[in-house]
C-alpha cells in the first residue's frame, strides 16, 4: 500500500517528482489521471504494490476552479489508495498567473484534509532553482529576469514567491529565511509553529541540498508539502536502490523528438539538435489552414526519416526562436499553443500506430497533450537523463504496442543541450 501521495500539476513535473522518489527509495508509479486508481485494472495493482504514487494532472495552467477540482479528485483518489501523506508538486519556476493555481490547489488540498498550514517549497538547486528572502533565481538570474518572463503561457515577471502566492491564496503569506533553515531541523519546525505560521502558507528559502534535507524532516508531521520535485530529496522511502524498469523499445525501433516548448533550454537544444537530426519546425499557417493534412505531412517526413536511418530519430518542433512565438491570435482563429499541443498529439499518435517505440516530448504542457491522446494510464520510471528527466514507460497496449512504450517527458528548461541525441543511448 502506497505511504505517499503526491498530485503533479504536470505530466513532465510528474515523472521529474517519480525519478526523485525512485532515487530516494521509493518504489513509484505515475497514475495519468486520478480515475486510474479507482477501478480495479492494472494501474490499481501496480499502485497497490508502489510506496508512492504520483498523480499527473494537467491543472498548471487549467481554470483555477477546474485545477481544483481534478487536484481534490487526485486526493480522494489517492486517499482511498491509502495514502496518509501528500505531496503537491509545481515547477520549480513557480509557474502560476494572479489567480493561480498554486495557491487555489494548496487551499482546497489543505481544506480537505482538515490542515491549515503547510511549506512552500519552489527551490531545486540541482536545477539552478534556488530561493533566497523569498526571491527564485534560475541559476545566476532572478526569476523575473530569466527567460521565463516571456513564457507564452505563465509568463513570469515577479521573483517573490510570496508576493507571486499571495494574491493565489485565501491565507496568510509567510517566509522563512535561509538563516532559521540553516539554523538546523528543530529551529525551522518552531519557526514553522510559531504564532502567525500555523494557519499559513510558509515560503521556506533553500539553496543547497541540505537545505532540503531541513526542509523535509522538519516537516514530517505535515500531511501536505507543497513544492517542486527537490523538497523529495529529503524523504527516504522504504526500498533504497528502487529498480528502474527497462526500457519497452528495442535498439533501432522507431522514435522521434516532439518539442512543444518554447523554453530557452528546449531551444538550445533543438538547435544542437537540427544540426544532426533530421527535422522540420510546425508551420503555424498550415496547421491552421488544414491541422489533418499539416500533421500528416509531419507524420510523412517523421516515416520517411525512419526508413532512411533509424539511428537518427526525426525532430519536430515548435519553436527555434522567440521570433516564433505567436503572442496575439488571429481573430477567430485557435490559439497557437493550442494548435501546437494538439498537432503535437496528433502525430505522437500516429507515430506510435506506425510502430515508433520511444518519444522524446519537450514542453510540459506539450507532454500533457501526448500522453493523454496516447491513452497511457501509468509510467513507471527508467533510466535518468538529466535532473528531473527520465525515461519513463507506460503500460503494455498503448497505441497496439506490445510491450509498451518509452516515453521521455522533458520539461521545457530541463535537460542538457544534447540531451535531443544522446538520450536514446540510455535505452540500449
Ligand atoms: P514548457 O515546459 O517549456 O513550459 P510547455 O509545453 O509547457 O513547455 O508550454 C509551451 C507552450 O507554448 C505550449 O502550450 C505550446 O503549445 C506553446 N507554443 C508552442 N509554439 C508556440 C508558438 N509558436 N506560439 C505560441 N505558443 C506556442
Amino acid at each position: 500500500m502506497p505511504l505517499l501521495g503526491a498530485i503533479a500539476d504536470d505530466f513532465t513535473g510528474a515523472t521529474d517528482l517519480a525519478t526523485m522518489l525512485v532515487a530516494r527509495g521509493f518504489r513509484t508509479v505515475v497514475a495519468v489521471g486520478s480515475e486510474e486508481l479507482a477501478d480495479d485494472g492494472p494501474a490499481a495493482r501496480e499502485v497497490r504494490a508502489a510506496d508512492a504514487v504520483v498523480v499527473a494532472l494537467k491543472s498548471r495552467t487549467a481554470p483555477a476552479d477546474e485545477a481544483v477540482e481534478a487536484s481534490l479528485a487526485a486526493l480522494r483518489a489517492l486517499t482511498d489508495a491509502g495514502c496518509r501523506s501528500f505531496y503537491f508538486k509545481y515547477c520549480s519556476t513557480f509557474d502560476s498567473t494572479p489567480s493561480g493555481n498554486i495557491g487555489p490547489v494548496a487551499d482546497a488540498l489543505l481544506d480537505a484534509l482538515g490542515e491549515s498550514a503547510t511549506v512552500v517549497v519552489p527551490a531545486f538547486p540541482a536545477t539552478g532553482r534556488t530561493v533566497y528572502k523569498a526571491r527564485l533565481f534560475v541559476h545566476d538570474e532572478l526569476l523575473e529576469e530569466s527567460p521565463m518572463r516571456d513564457h507564452p503561457l505563465t509568463p513570469m515577471r515577479d521573483s517573490h514567491v510570496a508576493r507571486l502566492l499571495a494574491p493565489q491564496t485565501r491565507r496568510p503569506v509567510r517566509t522563512i529565511g535561509l538563516d532559521t533553515v540553516r539554523a538546523g531541523v528543530e529551529a525551522l519546525r518552531e519557526a514553522l509553529t510559531a504564532p502567525g505560521f500555523t494557519d499559513a502558507l510558509t515560503v521556506v528559502d533553500a539553496t543547497e541540498d541540505r537545505d532540503l534535507r531541513t526542509i523535509s524532516a522538519a516537516t514530517a508531521s505535515m500531511r501536505l508539502v507543497t513544492g517542486a520535485a527537490g523538497l523529495a530529496l529529503g524523504l527516504t522511502g522504504p526500498h533504497e536502490g528502487a529498480a528502474r524498469v527497462p526500457a519497452a523499445s528495442r535498439a533501432g525501433d522507431p522514435g522521434a523528438v516532439l518539442a512543444g516548448s518554447a523554453s530557452a533550454a528546449t531551444r538550445a537544444q533543438v538547435a544542437h539538435a537540427t544540426g544532426l537530426l533530421p527535422h522540420r519546425k510546425l508551420d503555424l499557417a498550415a496547421l491552421r489552414a488544414d491541422p489533418a493534412a499539416a500533421v500528416a505531412d509531419l507524420v510523412d517526413f517523421a516515416r520517411a526519416c525512419w526508413h532512411a536511418d533509424p539511428e537518427r530519430p526525426p525532430l519536430l518542433y515548435a519553436v527555434g526562436s522567440p521570433d516564433d512565438l505567436e503572442h496575439d491570435t488571429p481573430e477567430g482563429a485557435v490559439p497557437a499553443a493550442d494548435l501546437v499541443e494538439r498537432a503535437l498529439a496528433d502525430v505522437a499518435v500516429r507515430l506510435v500506430g506506425a510502430g515508433a517505440r520511444r518519444l522524446l516530448v519537450a514542453g510540459g504542457e506539450t507532454s500533457g497533450a501526448v500522453v493523454t491522446a496516447l491513452g497511457a494510464r501509468t509510467l513507471a520510471i527508467g533510466a535518468q537523463l538529466a535532473p528531473g528527466v527520465a525515461w519513463a514507460r507506460t503500460e503494455s497496449g498503448v497505441g497496439g504496442s506490445p510491450d509498451g512504450v518509452d516515453l521521455a517527458l522533458k520539461s521545457g528548461n530541463f535537460g542538457g543541450t544534447d540531451i535531443f541525441t544522446s538520450a536514446w543511448d540510455e535505452l540500449a
